[in-house]
């Protein structure tokens, strides 16, 4: 429901760059400009990347980590080589909009955003095209429940995702998860190791703090070209066999832990299911769990 409320407040708005797509004939508009400029583009694998915005002409509101704006970009911004053709061509001055999780400390002046390509979505491939000093249009309203707000910093936190479901984490951790008391666990799961985006981060963190335990998984391992010595197991097995608990080194339990879990539908459903047999049961505003929930 509440994404809702974010898309509202888009009207059409383009670039003052002339914007072209293979779909449609070529096109210039006059529009207000948009609000964000792309100051980095990082390639993360073949299909990741990272994208960092600064908005222009105004500031970043605050904002928790863990929470989520919109990126817009009109239909008639060209979409990257790898793409395939849209189901439906759209008309040139569309805005294109779509929710994304930020991966920035909430102090920090710019927004980080971590992206998965869907070849034939209608915004991913507009966001691939982009490069440094192409304009973008930023949702000014930063919303989202997904957050540490409501979690005593006593309690320890695990944080479940896959591939781009990492991004909110990171915002915790960059803003001051690590000044939490309890123990924090990042499991993060992706095809092959290159999907890992933030690995470098995450074990640099650990490596500095007896706070974190960072468990990457990845389930193609055959493919690697060198030999990948961590674990190789859905996340749901991970944690069914116990091999979650062991690298933590504690129990964890509905009255010490609270699990946030983010990212592919599938994932979260499977682990979602063995929680609760576990006796972890969902938040809801109303009846408050231990079970936190962002599916993409
Ligand atoms: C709260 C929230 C936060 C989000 N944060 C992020 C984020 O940080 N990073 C990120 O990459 N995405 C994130 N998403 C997903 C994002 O909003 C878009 O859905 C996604 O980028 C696809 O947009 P698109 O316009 O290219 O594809 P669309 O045209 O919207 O979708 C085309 C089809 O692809 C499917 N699809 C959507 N995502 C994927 C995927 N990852 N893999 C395969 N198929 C997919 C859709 O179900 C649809 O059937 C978030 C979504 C929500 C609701």
């Amino acid at each position: 429901m509440y994404l809702f409320g974010i898309f509202k407040e888009f009207v059409p708005l383009v670039s003052i760059k002339k914007l072209t797509t293979k779909n449609t004939p070529k096109t210039r508009f006059t529009m207000s400009e948009m609000n964000g400029i792309v100051t980095q583009v990082q390639q993360v694998s073949p299909i990741m990347k990272i994208f960092k915005i600064r908005p222009v002409g105004w500031e970043i509101p605050e904002f928790k980590p863990g929470q989520f704006c919109a990126l817009a970009l009109p239909a008639s911004a060209e979409r990257c080589e790898e793409s395939v053709a849209e189901p439906k061509e759209l008309a040139p001055h569309k805005m294109i909009k779509r929710a994304y999780s930020i991966a920035s400390a909430s102090s920090a002046d710019e927004l980080e955003f971590y992206i998965t390509l869907v070849h034939s979505g209608a915004l991913t491939p507009r966001l691939f095209n982009l490069k440094v000093g192409d304009k973008i249009e930023i949702g000014k309203r930063f919303v989202g429940m997904f957050t540490l707000d409501s979690i005593p910093p006593e309690q320890n936190i695990i944080l479940i995702a896959t591939g781009t479901g990492v991004a909110p984490y990171m915002s915790m951790l960059r803003t001051d998860a690590l000044t939490r008391t309890g123990k924090i666990t990042v499991v993060h799961g992706a095809a092959n190791s290159w999907d890992l985006g933030y690995s470098s981060e995450l074990r640099l963190l650990e490596s500095v703090t007896d706070k974190l335990t960072y468990i990457p998984t990845i389930t193609e391992p055959q493919k690697e070209p060198v030999e990948w010595k961590g674990e190789t197991k859905f996340i749901q097995d991970l944690w069914s066999e116990g091999i979650i608990e062991e690298k933590m080194g504690y129990k964890p339990t509905p009255e010490n832990t609270h699990i946030f879990i983010c990212g592919n539908p599938n994932m979260i459903d499977a682990v979602q299911e063995l929680l609760e047999k576990d006796g972890f049961t969902k938040h809801k505003p109303k009846t408050p769990g231990q079970i936190h929930i962002e599916a993409f």
